[in-house]
């Protein structure tokens, strides 16, 4: 039987592979906890430092735990399925073009190893003929109507027939009439069952023995579980990778969300009063048309009183947030639902009379969309849905237009993760480089998602950070919570000193949108005279282009808040320095964060300790991250919040890091 020392060890089939590859002890206790957690049916969480190589860490256990497939002789015998999900695209990719076909490679084990997209993500033939017939009826414009021929051409070439494969960048309208979509397919009695791109994705997921998906795609499926529904095959083990993610994303799955946007698309979709177009004018259906006209009368009724009642809230809301918490059921009235309702009951009777299954199928789909979705308005204003925080989203786009959302999240979405896949999956694995908080407690972590049983295992970085890293904590601030203004000069002052101090090559780390721009605005001049390049989160770029660029033009000094606090990673020279601005606690302005902070309270617990202390302590870490990324890294991150120092809390901040130097040095004259 093959052990991870005969792959990940040095001699092992990956350092024969691989030159200059040389095996790290971290890797190999991980690779041995997770072999263990899997054949023991145990759950386990790994903190594994930058450098670890924690995918071939969990991937090279779980190829080996697949031995048994090999003779397995039917799928209710004893094949095993192993699901991995990431919560970004990149590590998917890196899995899929590069961990997989490595390990592929090198290990003697025949396993088949698939990335899995959600359904709406491929191309529905038969739509897409049905979409080309009736052009000139379903779209407004002759732009949509244009994007059917090219489309139409690819499907006749595309490997795969998805979304991401597509040359051209479809509109969203014409996409949603030619995906694949459950409620608007004909399964085996549609014509194009025997070549349809989504029929054969699923195939390949049920013949895999490895699904790569992601956190998104993970915790649809598993809230579709909870209605007896799957969009994955069963498995009998999951690692969730990025799991420092996870009870966010499950959240945001978990809960209900109806925009305005989402009821206007799908009125107009049906029937265009301005350009007389939409499905109900295919088959024309001249009393629905009138139906949809009163529905969206009644929806601009709706959300016109769900705004006047937010600026109603507004005095007592936080408007820069745009989210305002209702609770309490029937804020408004709702005659939008009612009249759904009927343009369903009407759509569906339509259906009854129509022979051509296809069409059959467009208009009992669009029945049953409405149906959902003035299901879920109702849902949300009884807030039916128990221990859940409900909220109104009110904001205007770039473009101008209003965006209205009503939202719910569970308070605490443990429960739910616990039930739904603790309890129901043999082996969980969790894997992170920042999970823990303080020297090695995994508590925060483990309640949010609810898991209660398993193991936990620390693994350092291997990297010498005593030799690599320097903490600068800079003394004299003031106090970024009373004295913010202060604080803000002084921080233009001393942003100024330490990026002078690394010839540029720095990262500025902000928790607030608002202080970047001022301090971008400040220090512009400054920066152009002496010739530092200036990448801002502010500009509008995007933030993959905006650090490609910042890679790529030494002496340069970049702006970001959240987004690039975690997930970035830049080796060598480009950045020496990561100047923390603030310690980044989050200002419970949320409507989800206040009703968690409460249910702590409410329960007898300190929110600060057990919420917004170890949250803010886990994106420290994450900035802190940033610097050292490879063996050969090195340089200073300095943290201009005098709290680390001044506060009992600070060394938790402290302490949490990997063991480095740690200096203190006087504010800049
Ligand atoms: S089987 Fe379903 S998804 Fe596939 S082409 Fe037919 S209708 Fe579309």
């Amino acid at each position: 039987m093959l052990t991870v020392e005969d792959i990940l060890a040095d001699g092992g089939s990956v350092s024969r592979r691989l030159e200059g590859y040389e095996s790290r002890q971290p890797q190999l206790d991980m690779a041995n906890a997770v072999a263990r957690a899997i054949a023991d049916k145990r759950h386990l969480v790994v903190e594994a430092g930058t450098g670890v190589g924690k995918s071939l860490g969990y991937m090279v256990p779980a190829i080996l735990s697949l031995e048994a497939n090999q003779s397995a002789t039917s799928e209710s015998e004893t094949k095993r399925r192993i699901v991995v999900s990431t919560n970004t695209i990149s590590l998917q990719e890196q899995l899929v073009n590069k961990d997989l076909p490595l390990l592929n490679s090198v290990i003697p084990l025949e396993f088949s190893a698939v990335l899995a997209k959600g359904r709406g993500n491929y191309v529905s033939l038969r739509r897409l003929a049905d979409a080309r017939k009736n052009a000139g009826l379903l779209f407004s414009s002759e732009g949509e109507a244009s994007q059917l021929d090219p489309i139409n051409a690819w499907s006749g070439e595309t490997a795969d027939g998805s979304r991401s494969d597509l040359p051209v960048r479809v509109l969203p309208q014409v996409w949603d009439e030619i995906r694949s979509d459950t409620s608007n397919c004909l399964g085996r009695k549609c014509p194009r069952h025997s070549d349809c791109f989504y029929y054969s994705a699923r195939q390949r997921l049920q013949n895999a023995d490895i699904l790569v998906v992601n956190h998104a795609l993970f915790f649809t499926d598993l809230a579709l579980r909870r209605l007896g529904v799957n969009l994955l095959p069963d498995y009998q083990c999951v690692i969730l990778d990025e799991a420092h993610t996870v009870a966010d994303v499950a959240s945001d799955h978990l809960g209900l969300g109806v925009t305005m946007g989402q009821i206007d698309f799908t009125l107009s979709r049906l029937y265009n009063n301005r350009s007389n177009k939409g499905l109900l004018v295919v088959h024309d259906l001249g009393d629905a048309q009138k139906l949809v006209v009163k529905c969206t009368l009644a929806a601009n009724e709706f959300f016109g009183d769900i705004q006047g009642w937010v600026e109603r809230t507004a005095g007592n809301a936080n408007r820069k947030s745009n989210t305002y918490r209702v609770n309490k059921p029937g804020i408004v009235a709702n005659r939008l639902s009612k009249l759904m309702n009927q343009l369903a009951d009407r759509v569906a009777l339509a259906a009854e009379d129509i022979k051509s299954p296809a069409a059959k199928q467009n208009l009992v789909s669009a029945s049953d969309r409405l149906t959902a979705l003035s299901g879920s308005i109702e849902q949300w204003r009884k807030q039916e849905i128990e221990d859940c925080v409900y909220w109104v989203e009110s904001s205007f786009r770039r473009s101008g237009k209003q965006h209205i959302g009503l939202m719910a999240a569970p308070v605490d979405v443990g429960p739910l993760i616990r039930e739904n896949l603790f309890d129901k999956v043999d082996s969980v694995i969790m894997a992170s480089a920042t999970i823990a908080v303080g020297e090695s407690s995994f508590d925060f972590f483990r309640n949010r998602v609810g898991l209660t049983r398993g193991d936990n295992l620390k693994l350092g970085s291997p990297f010498n950070y005593q030799e690599q890293a320097e903490l600068i904590v800079v003394h004299g601030m003031a106090n970024p919570s009373t004295n913010r203004d202060v604080h803000e000069r002084q921080c233009i002052d001393a942003i100024r000193h330490y990026v002078d101090r690394t010839d540029g090559n720095a990262f500025v780390l902000f928790t607030s949108y608002e202080f970047l721009k001022r301090a971008e605005r400040d220090l512009r001049s400054w920066m152009i005279e002496r010739d530092y390049g200036i990448f801002s989160q502010a500009s509008g770029v995007a933030r993959s282009q905006l650090l490609d660029q910042f890679k790529e033009s030494p002496r340069s000094v970049l702006f970001g808040t959240a987004s690039f606090w975690q997930g970035v990673d830049v080796q060598g020279d480009s950045l020496q320095n990561v100047i923390i601005t603030k310690l980044p606690f989050s200002v419970p302005d949320q409507p989800l964060l206040q009703a968690r902070l409460d249910s702590i309270r409410e329960s007898g617990g300190n929110p600060f300790n057990e919420y917004q202390l170890p949250e803010a302590v886990i994106k420290f870490k994450q900035g802190f991250g940033r610097l050292i990324r490879s063996k050969s890294d090195s340089g200073i991150v300095v943290v201009l919040d005098p709290r680390i120092r001044t506060k009992p809390y600070g060394r938790v901040f402290i302490s949490s890091l990997p063991k480095c130097k740690v200096v203190q040095e006087p504010l800049p004259s």
